[in-house]
């Protein structure tokens, strides 16, 4: 499932497609939502965000529409539908030059704007990690419900932090040097900083890079190793099993928490507690 930053990117790529420019079309595929097709004919997309791993459209009409891509949505922006797929297009924006195209996605809702927020996957949401400074996520994690959980639970759970996900997770608690098994009421201020600022810093570079997660110093290194493949640059840990830890001499184990895949490298779990416990 794409998480915080990828589906931000999704809606700022129909925002480049369609932002204040005349809707020539609309189409639902879902019965229920039909009747709402004549109303947004000729009107204007002024804002395309998301929540969580929700998107928000709104429009110039007074309404917005909300949908989520759970595991097999999918966004298409360009003239025409993709060729060669078998996912069936669920809604279309249809602009003068580019149109949106929704594939599989099964929650689409059409509603008013002021009332997006009654929707309970957006009312459930903590603060949304792309919008926030990082002084707000430590806010977050000092805030004494989250003290007794532990980081692998905290930091999937769309509560906690909007836009967090399995491999944001992972990176996070990765260069933080943090077992998943660890609890909040473990971590001293310092550390809560640290991870704060880690976790805001990540999730910003998926965004503004699409996807990667290694800092600029690293991702050269294995570019000069002549490592070329995406899935191979990108990330700290994530994926990465028996390969070499980028801070320490040992290697990248596969564990699991909350039943999602984790990785983590016990020289540096263990040698940053030692510390922290001096
Ligand atoms: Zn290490």
């Amino acid at each position: 499932m794409p998480e915080g930053p990828e589906t931000r990117r999704d809606a700022d790529k129909i925002s480049r497609a369609l932002l204040n420019v005349p809707l020539k079309e609309i189409y639902f595929k879902f019965p229920k939502l039909k009747r709402y097709e004549a109303d947004f004919v000729g009107t204007k997309l002024i804002l395309s965000t998301t929540k969580g791993k929700g998107f928000v459209l709104s429009f110039d009409n007074g309404l917005s529409i909300y949908c989520h891509l759970q595991l097999y949505g999918k966004w298409h922006i360009g003239k025409s539908p993709k060729l060669n797929t078998n996912r069936e297009i669920r809604m279309e924006l249809q602009g003068p030059k580019k149109s949106a195209f929704l594939y599989s996605a099964s929650t689409i809702e059409v509603l008013p704007t002021d009332k997006i927020y009654s929707i309970p996957y957006i009312k459930s949401l903590g603060p949304d990690v792309l919008d926030i400074e990082y002084e707000e996520v430590e806010n977050v994690l000092n805030q004494k419900k989250y003290q007794n959980r532990s980081l692998g639970i905290l930091f999937l759970d769309q509560k906690f932090l909007a836009g967090m996900g399995n491999y944001l997770r992972s990176e996070i608690l990765f260069q933080a040097k943090l077992s998943p098994n660890a609890k909040l009421k473990d971590l001293n201020i310092e550390c809560k900083r640290n991870l704060a600022k880690i976790a805001k810093d990540t999730v910003m570079r998926s965004y503004k890079t699409g996807g990667y997660t290694v800092d600029e110093v690293l991702l050269e290194k294995r570019k000069k190793k002549r490592i070329s493949r995406f899935e191979s640059l990108r990330f700290y840990a994530f994926g990465r099993v028996g390969k070499d830890c980028p801070f320490c001499e040992g290697k990248i184990v596969k564990e699991n928490s909350q039943g999602r895949r984790f990785y983590s490298c016990t020289q540096c779990i263990d040698k940053f507690a030692a510390q922290s416990t001096d």
